[in-house]
């Protein structure tokens, strides 16, 4: 009993713990999660927020839990607003949860509405725990069994039939669940008529089997399943709904009620009854960390506790406000949306508490520091997991599935935005507007003169934009010309109008299908250039590889900043942007993935060239602007070629993009 023995002296389990009843080992072992993670994790302790006078933030109204029993023997509980009511201590819990998909659950009976709101803040009346569906009556329970007075559930604190009640809270759940001490998550529960599973049943133990070969790998061995996470965890329904998605990235810490046992996650630390002293790093993600450490909201860009500190080399606030925003939007556009028209709103919270953390100005979906990269997000290839393969031509194509919002339909974004479709999305690549207009290895094509993009409604500057948002950018657009007809697939081919020799077929991905029809007066506008390097020796070599590259090819467009921060700062710095670049190579870009076929000679960037980046427009109806209905990657010495066509092939100026 090695393991166990190693969970003694670590303290998560005590000698009494073998004695006590498998239930309350349980509870036990969820009160020392707790614990361990609010006294030894510093990325999960972060600055609640406090109000003016410095008492702890609570949301405009709460469950209290400590149940009455009414003259008619029922079981009550009182929904408390706490501008009136000062909650006992600091502390809250909220519940994650699927309402469900039957027409039942969409509006279900036990919600707070007008005409129960009185009675529901009345202490002598209150909210029968009768009438409360199981999931509730399972989240009340266990915040009673964690010691715990109150809890947080939206359709019970959220008056459900007052638009302007739930604009303003919808508004404020990014502080609901981001100052809670705990999000209790109905993980493996598909609507609040199901119990949480696994309560009733035996803890699991960790299964420890003693080898019966003799030799080196003698010993004891924990048995697992490789997919122990993913099946609990990450590939469930309640994962894959848009408005959960905040829910789990904000909450500092989760206990998720999974289909079998109890399952712990906060930014440092994953658990379960199974792997009480951790999950082995290896089934949470391969190579990564987990989900909550990638949206570790806690420290500030410049603090010691912050996600900078976990990275081999410091970085910028932009470059890690870009870093945890990918990995939102990757995870984002995965999930599901009952109602499209949430697109932005879903995901407002996160980009609050984003906006304030790092001072930037969100507008319709991209960030101010990062508007060029920002723009060159594409639809991938991904499907999402409830997403059923579509047929087309005798085959299953999986990328079909995306869809751009447009009229009939209600506005959702601009086009230049990734929250004008509903489909999985691969964010842009960063690019600050700093020093040289470039990071590293990568520059701007095109200067953004202006952005509009009005809030919907003023209580939520992060949500809904009005329909009259737009982008002005100064570039030059390169005319495409429709080469065949094809069925309305998401990769079309077209030809450059200036022609570059044989590698003038061009692949675009689309944002959403369109036939060859739509795409008759298309154009191209590259936005970026992005230097390629294979980095796979050590950084002295490649000092040297690159600085020869640029000394024998100076036809190939290596950035004047990329040589002179070479020049300057040596060693340290392109070790640095060699490990940025590094983890661009490991992306796969549309150039690669497009490397397919005889349409992909032209798309290809080969390694140690640059490769540009940029959008395929086409006009409004009414000439006024363009919108964007794809995405193209090229090798950037085409442009050159490009930029020699005739006058029609090519138009340089201020170009308005909605
Ligand atoms: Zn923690």
């Amino acid at each position: 009993m090695e393991r166990i023995i190693t969970m003694l002296a670590s303290g998560l389990l005590r000698e009494e713990d073998t004695q006590r009843p498998p239930s309350e080992k349980r509870w036990d072992m969820v009160r020392r999660w707790l614990l361990v993670c609010e006294s030894e994790h510093q990325t999960c302790s972060h600055n609640r927020r406090t109000n003016s006078g410095g008492d702890p933030w609570f949301p405009s109204r709460l469950i209290d839990v400590r149940s009455t029993t009414g003259d008619d023997g029922h079981e009550r509980y009182l929904l408390i607003e706490t501008a009136t009511t000062r909650p006992e201590g600091s502390r809250y819990l909220t519940l994650s949860h699927v309402w469900g998909s039957a027409r039942e659950d969409q509006q279900p009976a036990y919600r707070t509405l007008r005409h129960n709101y009185g009675d529901r803040t009345n202490p002598a009346i209150g909210i029968r725990r009768d009438e409360l569906p199981p999931c509730f009556v399972d989240a009340i329970d266990v915040t009673k069994k964690l010691g715990e007075h109150y809890i947080w559930i939206d359709s019970l604190c959220i008056v459900q039939d007052n638009d302007r009640d739930w604009e303003v809270e919808a508004g404020r759940m990014s502080d609901v669940y981001r100052n809670s001490y705990c999000s209790l998550s109905a993980t493996a529960s598909s609507s609040s008529r199901d119990r949480f599973p696994a309560l009733d049943e035996r803890i699991q133990e960790p299964r420890f089997v003693n080898t019966a070969w003799g030799g080196r790998y003698q010993g004891m061995y924990q048995i697992f399943d490789p997919s122990f996470w993913l099946d609990r965890v990450t590939s469930t329904k309640l994962a894959s709904r848009g408005w959960v998605f905040q829910e789990r990235a904000l909450a500092p810490r989760i206990v998720h009620f999974g289909v079998d046992q109890l399952l712990w996650e906060c930014a440092e630390f994953e658990a379960a009854e199974e792997f009480p002293v951790g999950v082995p790093r290896r089934f949470i993600s391969s190579g990564r960390r987990g989900f909550k450490w990638q949206f570790n909201l806690a420290g500030s860009p410049t603090s010691d506790s912050g996600v900078a500190e976990t990275e081999a080399e410091p970085r910028s606030a932009p470059l890690q406000l870009h870093a945890m925003w990918s990995a939102a939007l990757d995870n984002y556009t995965q999930c599901e949306l009952t109602k499209g028209t949430d697109k932005l709103v879903a995901i407002s919270g996160v980009a609050r508490v984003l906006a304030d953390q790092f001072r930037d100005q969100y507008l319709a979906g991209l960030w101010q520091s990062n508007l060029v990269g920002g723009l060159c997000w594409r639809v991938s290839g991904m499907r999402r997991a409830t997403q059923e393969l579509v047929p087309v031509g005798g085959y299953a194509r999986r990328w079909e599935t995306s869809r751009r919002a447009s009229p009939p339909a209600p506005y959702l974004a601009p086009s230049w935005s990734w929250a004008s479709v509903d489909g999985c999305v691969v964010p842009g690549p960063f690019l600050s507007a700093g020093e040289g207009g470039g990071h590293g290895s990568t520059r701007s094509l095109v200067a953004v003169t202006a952005v509009v993009a009005e809030p919907e409604t003023l209580d939520n500057a992060f949500g809904a934009v009005k329909p009259a948002a737009e982008m002005r950018v100064q570039g030059t657009m390169y005319r495409l010309v429709a080469t065949e007809s094809e069925p309305p697939f998401s990769h079309i081919s077209l030809r450059y109008a200036a022609g570059v020799g044989s590698a003038g077929i061009v692949s675009v991905h689309l944002d959403q299908p369109e036939p060859l029809e739509a795409l008759i007066t298309a154009w191209f506008l590259p936005v970026l250039l992005a230097e390629r390097h294979v980095v796979a020796e050590p950084a002295d070599t490649v000092v040297k590889e690159v600085v020869q590259k640029a000394a024998n090819q100076p036809q190939r467009p290596v950035s004047e900043s990329w040589r002179a921060k070479l020049k300057r700062k040596g060693k340290g710095l392109l070790k640095r942007d060699a490990s940025k670049q590094a983890e661009l190579e490991r992306e796969p870009t549309p150039a690669s993935s497009a490397a397919a076929g005889n349409t992909a000679a032209a798309n290809a960037a080969p390694a140690g060239e640059s490769s540009a980046m940029g959008l395929i427009v086409v006009p409004t109806d009414d000439g006024r602007a363009y919108r964007r209905v794809g995405f193209h990657e090229c090798p950037g010495h085409i442009l050159e070629t490009l930029g020699q066509g005739s006058g029609d092939s090519c138009a340089t100026g201020e170009f308005v993009l909605v």
